[in-house]
């Protein structure tokens, strides 16, 4: 009896910036396909992940959302961030709130001044019941620990509370299984061997790296970027399109990777293209440009903050 019934449904990771959510996200995948970054505000879509988990006997599936963190404020960026996180808390079947216990503002509810409206407001958004994990535990002691705890508890809002630490992977069997069990019953929504809608991307733009080092290896002294900014399937088609740029330092590089007539990087490009076509099982219309980012590789400023670590 138990063998038919399965469970599967959507938990949306909420949290304010740099409360761990990617990191939790990476250590529940077991991969590290998402940026993850001291500085806050680097993941910026929604990002699907799938865990398939036993949970009292019954297999369930969770999908993860990974969202960009409450936000406040005026700019453009924020602003789209902030609907994405409302969007993703509105549409889970449970709710993920993550703290960072490091933060002395998010120990207990009652000391939460500038943070405590985005919270309001995403609480008011979830109909879904709301677990609440608190986390980097393995950077507070215990006696620390345990009034932040009551205090949470206190509010009221939480069926559970459970302290983790995402980084060391502490507490996430009880987190998974306080999950599980209260999605719906029904069936799975993804293939099992699904991990993230992530990882084809991710392997699409390693694809097209490869051969930019085999065909031009010798002659690029420095390494080159490759970012995917578009992976679009077409159903109705059966084929995907994707659009990649090739991010280079300088402008001789440039000149490398476009070759004469551009006949460099239409050889990188047709190469690439095959070897994403077989690794999808579909035709692959690949879109490659060359970008001169002064200083991608050093960090601040560069291509981490475009999401890419
Ligand atoms: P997000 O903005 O919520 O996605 O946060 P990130 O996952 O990017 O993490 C922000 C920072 O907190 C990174 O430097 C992580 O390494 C760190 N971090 C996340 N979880 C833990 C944890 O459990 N313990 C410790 N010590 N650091 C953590
Ligand atoms: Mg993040």
């Amino acid at each position: 009896m138990a063998a038919d019934t399965t469970r599967a449904g959507i938990c949306a990771i909420l949290g304010l910036p740099n409360a761990g959510k990617s990191t939790l996200m990476n250590q529940l995948l077991g991969m590290r396909l998402m940026a993850v970054s001291p500085r806050p505000q680097t993941t910026r879509n929604r990002v699907l992940g799938v865990k398939n988990v036993s949970a009292d006997g019954v297999a369930a599936q969770i999908v993860f959302l990974d969202t960009p963190g409450a936000q406040r404020g005026a700019g453009a960026m924020r602003q789209y961030m902030r609907e994405q996180t409302l969007a993703a808390a509105g549409d889970c079947d449970v709710a993920l709130f993550l703290l960072d216990m490091t933060d002395p503002a998010q120990r207990a509810p009652g000391s939460m001044e500038g943070v405590a409206a985005a919270l309001e407001e995403l609480t008011r958004t979830v109909a879904a019941p709301m677990l609440l994990a608190l986390n980097k535990i393995d950077r507070v002691p215990k006696p620390a620990l345990l009034p932040s705890l009551e205090a949470w508890n206190g509010t009221g809002r939480f069926e559970e509370l459970i302290p983790i630490s995402a980084l060391k992977g502490d507490g996430l069997d009880r987190l998974e299984a306080a999950i599980a069990r209260r999605l719906p019953e029904g069936p799975h929504l993804y293939p099992e061997d699904m991990v993230t809608d992530r990882a084809e991307r991710f392997l699409a733009a390693e694809l097209v790296r490869e051969q930019v080092f085999r065909q031009l290896g010798d002659e690029l002294p420095y390494a080159a970027a490759v970012v995917v900014e578009d992976f679009r399937e077409r159903p109705e088609r059966g084929d995907v399109v994707i659009s990649a740029v090739v991010h280079v330092e300088r402008e001789s590089q440039k000149g490398i990777v476009v070759g004469k007539g551009g006949q460099r990087i239409k050889a990188i490009g047709s190469a690439g293209r095959a070897a994403i076509s077989q690794l999808l099982g579909c035709p692959v219309h690949l879109l490659l440009h060359v970008k001169v980012s002064p200083n991608w590789s050093s960090g601040a400023g560069g291509l981490r903050a475009m999401g890419y670590e």
